[in-house]
């Protein structure tokens, strides 16, 4: 049986960069994923991500991203391809809003440069802008995005560079702890053992560690490209990345980067929670609608034909907060990233190769931790963790103890 000292199951954002960041450690790991790498059935595709430094959700969030951007920039210097876009970032929202009013205590807090703008004036510096009159914008020019699929891709070689074995198409069925210690790791294709095993495998984490079901749920979106009337408005090098919050609800999107179109979605789409081996991929005019309807009304000049329209997962935590944690010696987990973690990835990886390694981790993680569940989770013990849960197959019979991924 093949040996190693970490298992990482789930080559995503988060587990691509755990596996490279062990490699860098000379730790002897193994990475499982259950698709390709990359792949477009998880959280990562769809070309780009914004990254923002301006964080209205949390504080602690923002030494992460100082951090997580270094490592970003270190990445893309060793792999050889730009990574990271800086095309400033916006947050707007009539006054008393979150994403505006949240921005800007955050940019006060943390003595970022930023401009506040009113609605006519963000119209003008960048005229794919169309908000209502009394709408206020924090534009912070150190935002912007990152290449996610190619993130991913360079978290993975660099970490092969390194040592790391990796194997694609090879989802993780069960694990166990064992007696003497470490961790047993089950496949279709073989058996693995090892001393830390880390579960990052995003959507489908509730289903690999039971106790995380309800704390890591699942939720389908869908992201649309659209043919802007003059594509140069919507170019990156002069068009932010933004945050917007409207009556219509939270949305965010890009410029134009390396497929046709401007890019929009919106937050929590339509709200439906699914299960992420049953969600449904087909988009619908429902779905497009709720992109129009933003497009129509606040961007009018991008109001022009579909190009594309893909369907994504979020995996949202009741609060919305990371969960990064230790369940127990052997075992590891980083997921719940509610929508907002790829500009973390770099970061996250790290914390994950400290705690396995160090058993410890220099950054703040206060705000991740379980223990804010806790009432509602027994995780107390070893014996809940061991093995993945109970789920059905596409049939309905109870397959036990066997995570149906493809
Ligand atoms: C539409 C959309 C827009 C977003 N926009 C932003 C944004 O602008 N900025 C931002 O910071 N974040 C954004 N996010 C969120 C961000 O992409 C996610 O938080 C991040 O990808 C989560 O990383 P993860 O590693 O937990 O999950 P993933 O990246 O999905 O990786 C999990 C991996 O685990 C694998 N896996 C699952 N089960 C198994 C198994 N049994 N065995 C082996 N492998 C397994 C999966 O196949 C997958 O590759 C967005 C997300 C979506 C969906």
């Amino acid at each position: 049986m093949a040996t190693f000292d970490v298992i990482v199951v789930g080559l995503g954002a988060m587990g691509s960069s755990a596996a490279y960041h062990l490699a860098r450690r000379d730790v002897r790991v193994l990475g499982l994923e259950a698709f390709d790498i990359p792949h477009d059935q998880g959280s990562y595709h769809g070309v780009n991500r914004i990254f923002r430094l301006a964080y209205y959700e949390h504080p602690s969030y923002v030494p992460l991203m100082s951090r997580a951007l270094e490592l970003w920039r270190e990445l893309e210097e060793v792999f050889g391809e730009r990574l990271v876009f800086v095309t400033g970032s916006v947050d707007a929202g009539p006054p008393g809003s979150e994403v505006f009013e949240g921005s800007v205590e955050s940019c006060r807090l943390h003595d970022l440069p930023h401009e506040v703008l009113g609605s006519s004036d963000l119209s003008h510096r960048f005229p794919g802008f169309h908000l209502p009159a009394d709408h206020m914008a924090v534009f912070q020019p150190d935002g912007g995005f990152l290449a996610s699929e190619r993130c991913v891709v360079a978290h993975i070689m660099e970490a092969q560079r390194l040592g790391a074995t990796v194997h694609a198409r090879e989802p993780v069925r069960d694990w166990s702890l064992l007696p003497g210690g470490g961790v047993r790791v089950v496949t279709d294709r073989a058996t693995y053992e090892a001393g830390t095993v880390v579960f990052t495998a995003g959507s489908w984490l509730g289903k690999l560690v039971g106790e995380l079901e309800p704390l890591a749920v699942a939720e389908r979106q869908v992201l649309g490209w659209f043919q802007p009337r003059d594509p140069a408005v919507f170019s990156p090098d002069r068009f932010p990345v933004f945050n917007l919050e409207v009556e219509e609800g939270r949305y965010y999107g890009f410029g134009i980067f390396r497929v046709p179109g401007f890019k929009l979605g919106r937050y929590h789409h339509l709200g439906e929670t699914t299960d992420p081996d049953r969600v449904d991929r087909t988009v619908r005019s429902a779905d497009e609608e709720v992109l129009r309807a933003c497009l129509r009304r606040y961007f009018p000049a991008a109001d022009g034909p579909t190009l594309s329209l893909k369907t994504c997962l979020f995996t949202n935590s009741p609060d919305e907060h990371f969960i990064i944690d230790r369940l127990s010696d052997e075992v590891l987990v980083a997921g719940g990233f509610s929508g907002h973690g790829f500009k973390f990835a770099s970061v996250v990886g790290e914390i994950l190769a400290e705690l396995a390694t160090e058993g410890d981790t220099r950054h703040d993680v206060g705000l991740f931790r379980l223990a804010r569940f806790r009432s509602g989770l027994e995780t107390s013990g070893t014996e809940e963790h061991q093995g993945g849960t109970r789920v059905e197959s596409e049939a309905g019979d109870d397959v036990g103890g066997v995570v149906q991924n493809p």
